[in-house]
């Protein structure tokens, strides 16, 4: 069933057993799963089916720029709407704790996590994922990887999948709604979570939609209004908690964290290269396509005190870079309506973005006179760059937006530069090429950009003196509230982050209906029958809501 907000009464309250906040990546992974397992789930979005021109959610930036509103969606879908389908798992050593730079690692292990990234893979459509078995890529994959020459004692493969066309989660929640397996409640933004007088457990979320506002009580909430609205709507929940809910050690919006991304230099090379492996090999199936990186081996990190950075060789006709800004509107380019003329001027100006068009687009060949190496940074966990609440600007329901300070530190360029380094003089070998441009940090401090993965804020960790939830994503001391988003994550590590947010979508699933079932044998069902929110589906009150 598809609702409008606008379609419910002022000050009533809806039921539901489940109330999951935000349909992106996180909160569909985990509403799809629950609602799959036969439970009343009620999915509340702030967005409409298509995406508006004027979305009902926005924020002020007040640190380094970081691309909003081009990088994320306030949809059905949120923005899986847009994401380009690259699914890779993080690695072994992001979960590690690395003293050397001062960073705690995450309370879980990627082993804890493989099960759920096998699962989430086979959901977004990747039968077999490049990153989980390298093996499993078929041989000329690895003999192009040979075809340009790097030391294998200092640098490492690492094998990224994507899927044209990705996944859209939009498409999945409209086939359940339509299928009577869930409710979405589209047009409507979560305000304030209410908990009861303990403040241990949350009763009721105060909705709005135009023209009015209602409730919603369910016997778990889930919220996964992504890194950027989650903070937000926890420190606007300030009736029991004056901090905001979950904020008690002052970690609510902290840690604001993204791949910051762009080009750092230029490789020539001696003669014209074909190397598929490191543009784009298609994978047999034809839906399937891998893409090599090169990072440093995991051994020298330590020594070299670096984050898990790692680069892309792309193909390149000119020895020129790409304009960030340019570079950051065709990321979130989803069609060619969203290409301004300003941005057409552009691409006729710049042949190694309109060459790199041609080859994603029109499946042009690649070749390599030039080699462009792009960089995706790991961003260390930094509690200045945040999220706090916006001391003047308020939404159309009084409540205050979200304030972003995005801010990479010098710990973070020194880290680059370090790898850097090492990967131009002894990574890479220079047989085959020449530098045609050695980029400097000034210069990428200049230029580089969000990757759009807006990670960090709510983070995962054993104790709340370190983050807002525990491993299995439950808010510190309030019983049944649940985070579900990249905002739970305690570090950026070295990956694209959607695999990894919809295997902890599908863990977190598991581990609701897990403990459901215990709590369903160990609770008199007559209780549970009297109780206002039983175990049973609950119809929901609509008082003249209608499907939209
Ligand atoms: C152009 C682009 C390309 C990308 N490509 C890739 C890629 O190839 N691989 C990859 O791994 N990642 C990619 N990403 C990043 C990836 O899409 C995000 O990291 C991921 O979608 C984040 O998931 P999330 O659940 O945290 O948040 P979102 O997907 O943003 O979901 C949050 C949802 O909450 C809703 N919401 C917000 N506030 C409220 C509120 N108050 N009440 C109700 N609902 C609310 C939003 O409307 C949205 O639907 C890309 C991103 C962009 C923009």
């Amino acid at each position: 069933m598809i609702l409008n907000g606008t379609a419910v009464e002022n000050n009533t309250t809806l039921r539901a057993q489940y109330c999951v906040i935000g349909s992106g990546m996180g909160g569909a992974s985990v509403a799809s799963s629950l609602a799959k397992a036969g439970k009343d789930v009620l999915l509340v979005e702030a967005g409409g089916s298509e995406r508006s021109s004027s979305p009902p959610v926005s924020a002020e930036s007040t640190g380094r720029p970081f691309g909003i509103p081009l990088t994320r969606c306030i949809e059905l879908g949120g923005t899986s709407n847009a994401w380009h389908g690259n699914s890779n798992p993080l690695d072994e050593q992001d979960f590690a704790p690395r003293p050397w730079l001062d960073v705690d690692g995450w309370p879980l292990t990627r082993q804890d996590l493989d099960p759920f990234y096998e699962k989430a893979a086979l959901l977004l459509g990747n039968d077999s994922c490049s990153g989980l078995k390298p093996s499993l890529l078929p041989p000329a994959v690895h003999r192009s990887i040979g075809r340009i020459d790097f030391n294998p004692s200092i640098l490492h493969p690492k094998f990224l999948e994507y899927r044209k066309p990705p996944h859209r989660w939009k498409n999945t929640l409209l086939e359940l709604a339509h299928n009577g397996r869930l409710r979405c409640l589209l047009g409507t933004c979560a305000l304030e979570l209410l908990p009861d007088e303990h403040g241990s457990r949350v009763v009721r979320l105060k909705a709005g939609a135009p023209g009015r506002t209602f409730f919603l009580e369910a016997e778990t909430f889930i919220v996964a209004a992504g890194a950027l609205e989650t903070p937000r709507l926890l420190l606007n929940s300030r009736s029991r908690h004056p901090g905001g809910i979950g904020n008690q050690h002052d970690q609510v919006g902290r840690c604001l964290m993204d791949h910051p991304t762009g080009p750092f230099s230029m490789l020539r090379f001696r003669r014209i290269l074909r190397a598929t492996a490191y543009s784009d090999h298609a994978l047999p199936g034809g839906e399937r396509y891998v893409r090599a990186a090169l990072a440093l081996q995991p051994e020298l990190q330590e020594s070299l005190q670096t984050s898990n950075h790692y680069f892309m060789i792309r193909p390149c006709i000119g020895s020129r870079h790409v304009r960030g800004d340019l570079r950051l509107s065709f990321l979130a380019a989803r069609s060619i309506r969203d290409i301004n003329v300003r941005q057409v001027a552009g691409i006729l100006s710049s042949p190694n973005l309109l060459y790199r068009i041609l080859i994603a687009r029109l499946g042009v060949p690649a070749f390599y006179r030039y080699g462009e190496l792009f960089f995706m940074a790991e961003q260390l966990p930094n509690p200045k760059s945040r999220i706090t609440l916006s001391p003047e600007r308020k939404d159309a329901f009084g409540y205050p937006v979200a304030s972003i300070h995005w801010n990479p530190t010098s710990a973070d360029f020194r880290s680059l530069e370090s790898f850097v380094n090492t990967a131009f003089t002894t990574g890479l070998s220079s047989r085959h090429h020449r530098m045609a441009h050695q980029g400097t940090i000034e210069e990428w401090i200049d230029s580089f950009t969000s990757a759009a993965h807006h990670l960090g804020t709510a983070r995962m960790a054993a104790t709340s003196t370190h983050g807002v939830v525990n491993p299995s994503l439950q808010v510190f001391g309030v019983n049944n509230l649940y985070l579900c988003d990249a905002s739970v994550f305690p570090t950026a590590g070295s990956a694209n982050p959607s695999l990894t947010i919809t295997a902890l979508g599908i863990r977190l699933a598991q581990h609701l209906l897990r403990d459901q079932g215990i709590q369903k044998s160990s609770v008199p069902s007559q209780l549970l029958q009297n109780s206002s929110i039983s175990e049973r589906s609950i119809p929901v009150s609509l008082n003249g809501a209608g499907p939209n």
